[in-house]
């Protein structure tokens, strides 16, 4: 590269002692991405400027780390705002473990992402229309992480950098109006001002739909400190300045902003070391305390007396003394399962093994087992256990007995010999016994057992893990919703919580929950819409093949929807038996049901009464709007149990079990 006058201000290495060389200069090509490529006369990539990131990490760009030589490339601030020469702080992989990103201040590690948990793509909402999606490479030579924005997007910079769980600075300042996560973000990129904003947990206040969630920042920051998740930490995205309105994200050293940033990392430091200790200590008293006390309460293995606990038993007491369900003894399950014969196990699931049982009376049952070694599950047991047994639905599937014999924890529900929705929905040499009718009969039959759940029962009752793996087939093809384990049941006037620990399968879970934690019917409505599309298609919600070139299942269809095409969604293996109008309908409301925004998402009534009313035309309907948000996609479906503290730098860190 050189200037008017001749000079040479810069040579890609290798490409000859001087701007005079007499042998014709490589080839090279300035890509659209922005990557300068040079090729060696036989064609390979002699160079690429993508290899030697900057301050900028841009689409394509890749952050790598040779597992051989455990080198890598790093983005490297800038020494000022006006001096493009490298600056303290770098950003790349840890050579140390390879699964995390380490942030450097010099040579000392500064701050670093959690460690990462093996998913190949996360993706992330940025604002209106833009998704951030980040993939991870890891092959034997190396591990690598790139970005893309979704098709379309704007061209985007990373203004803003997370710290989770901070109580927040002094002197904020609210930004009135109902905003939403992305709005907030985007208020505050607009104001040159805002140093930095929070998207707060005030439930009991937004739940009256009172007050804006966001809180902003001008000038100094004050008195802000890191604090665990357990004293109300909220994340405050602290704005990193750029020197100029570049175009892609990054990171630069110096400014008032890192100023506050470092201002605010150092008692940052000390106090999560100092809380990770109290923690620590508090966590190894509480354990203790439990081990004695349930050392106390089981007998040890193989000193069973032959009596059986009440169900009433189950729950330690509080929530269970009203059970109507007969308590079996575990010798009866035993023998009915031949001692958990493999031949008998019809599946497994998060909780532990299910097995088919006939029970004395020739009653044929399906007995969960809980794995020994699940916490989650004895949580799970005992939330099934007092929940399910007030609700009864023909949707819903029936438990009729329990079993808490020792460490033993069974529960015993109605066989429904058809299993899940998704063994027969996902399975090409299956799914045609999966006509139209039978399709729409399963699509009205969850609904109606979702609106129970929600509306109809004595109890407000809100699902959290609707999947198509929930919903079991009887022998007539009818659905019933199953698996209770995450179900939270509302007070009289409560319409939403909010929770640290976001629990789910990752494509159901809706944005809200996922980003915010906070659930309420309108999540389940969410699950329902993504379970709606995969009925109707017949493709999985986290299946890349099927879907063309789009990022998910529903952006797909809404891009079909969108340009009149949506009866191409519909499975082609149910063509003959499928009505066009029904299930153009269906994609509809499915798509109504996956909005992005809560509030723009009908309640069950509504959706019931649309598929149960055969006369609404799809016309009648508001438009759906584009989706701007997908939670992850991943080769196949998986639970999730995550923290709702969202890391920084753009990366969705999802934890599957
Ligand atoms: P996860 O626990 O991760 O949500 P899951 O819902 O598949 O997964 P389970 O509810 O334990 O896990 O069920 C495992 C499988 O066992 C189901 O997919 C289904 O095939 C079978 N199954 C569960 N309950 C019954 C039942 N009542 N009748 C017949 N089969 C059942």
């Amino acid at each position: 590269m050189s200037d008017a006058d001749g000079r040479v201000l810069w040579r890609t290495p290798g490409a000859g002692g001087s701007s005079s060389s007499s042998s014709s200069p490589p080839p090279a090509l300035l890509t659209n991405e922005g990557n300068l490529v040079v090729r060696s006369l036989n064609g390979t990539v002699a160079w690429q400027s993508f290899d030697h990131p900057t301050d900028t990490f841009v689409p394509g760009m890749k952050v790598r780390l040779s597992h051989l030589t455990g080198e890598g490339n790093r983005i490297v601030s800038w020494k000022s705002p006006g001096d493009p020469a490298p600056g303290p702080f770098s950003y790349g992989l840890d050579p140390g473990t390879s699964l995390q990103l380490l942030m450097w201040n010099g040579t000392r590690p500064y701050w670093r992402t959690p460690v990462w948990k093996g998913y190949a793509v996360a993706s992330m909402y940025l604002s209106a229309g833009t998704v951030l999606y980040t993939a991870i490479v890891d092959t034997e030579e190396e591990i690598s992480i790139a970005f893309t924005l979704s098709g379309g997007a704007a061209p985007t910079r990373v203004g803003f950098v997370a710290m989770p769980t901070m109580k927040v600075p002094d002197k904020f300042s609210l930004d009135t109006g109902n905003r939403s996560a992305g709005e907030c973000a985007a208020r505050c990129a607009a104001n040159c001002s805002c140093e930095a904003y929070a998207y707060a947990n005030l439930q009991s206040s937004s739940a009256k739909g009172e007050l804006s969630r966001c809180i902003v920042w001008a000038g100094e920051l004050v008195d802000a400190q890191m604090i665990g998740p357990r004293w109300g930490g909220e994340t405050l995205y602290l704005r990193v300045p750029v020197a100029d309105a570049s175009t892609s994200p990054g990171i630069q050293s110096s400014g008032k902003a890192s100023g506050n940033a470092v201002k605010i990392a150092v008692p940052v430091s000390a106090a999560v070391l100092l809380l990770t200790c109290i923690f620590f200590v508090w966590f190894c008293r509480c354990r203790d305390k439990r081990r004695k006390t349930e050392s106390q309460k089981t007998p040890m293995p193989g000193t069973r007396t032959g009596t059986t606990n009440t169900s009433s038993e189950i729950g330690e007491g509080d929530h269970t003394g009203d059970l109507e369900f007969p308590s079996i003894r575990f010798a009866d399950i035993v023998a009915a399962t031949g001692n958990f014969s493999k031949a008998l196990m019809i599946g497994r699931g998060g909780f532990g093994k299910v097995y088919k049982a006939k029970l004395d009376g020739g009653q044929v049952v399906a007995v969960k087992r809980l794995s020994k070694d699940s916490e989650q599950g004895a949580e799970e047991f005992k939330n099934e256990a007092t929940l399910i047994a007030k609700l009864q639905h023909r949707n819903l599937v029936r438990l009729l007995g329990c079993c808490t014999e020792g460490a033993e924890k069974l529960l015993i529900y109605e066989y429904l010999p058809n299993k899940g929705l998704d063994a027969v929905l996902f399975d090409s040499a299956r799914k045609a016994v999966l006509d139209w009718p039978t399709r729409l009969g399963i699509i009205k039959g969850v609904a109606r057992g979702l609106l129970y759940l929600h509306q109809d029962s004595r109890l407000t009752v809100i699902h959290r893990d609707l999947k198509a793996s929930n919903v079991l087939l009887d022998a007539e093809m009818r659905p019933k919703i199953a698996d209770f384990g995450m179900a939270k049941i509302f007070g009289d006037n409560q319409v939403k919580a909010n929770t640290r620990k976001v629990v789910g399968t990752y494509g159901y879970i809706a944005p809200e929950y996922s980003t915010e934690g906070v659930f309420s019917v309108k999540s389940d409505v969410y699950s329902f819409g993504v379970l709606l599309l995969e009925t109707v298609s017949g493709i999985r919600v986290s299946a890349t093949e099927g879907i063309m070139e789009f990022p998910s299942l529903i952006i797909y269809a809404w891009s079909l929807w969108r340009e009149g095409k949506a009866g191409k969604l519909v499975d082609p293996s149910m063509a003959g038996s499928c009505s066009q109008d029904e299930a153009l309908l269906c994609i509809h409301v499915g798509l109504l049901c996956v909005e992005d925004d809560p509030s723009r998402r009908p309640l069950m009534s509504s959706v019931v009464s649309i598929l149960e009313n055969g006369s609404v035309s799809s016309l009648s309907l508001p438009t759906p709007v584009q989706p701007a948000f997908i939670e992850m996609m991943g080769e196949k479906s998986q639970r999730s149990d995550l923290e709702n503290t969202r890391n920084t730098m753009a990366m969705t860190v999802l934890q599957g079990r």
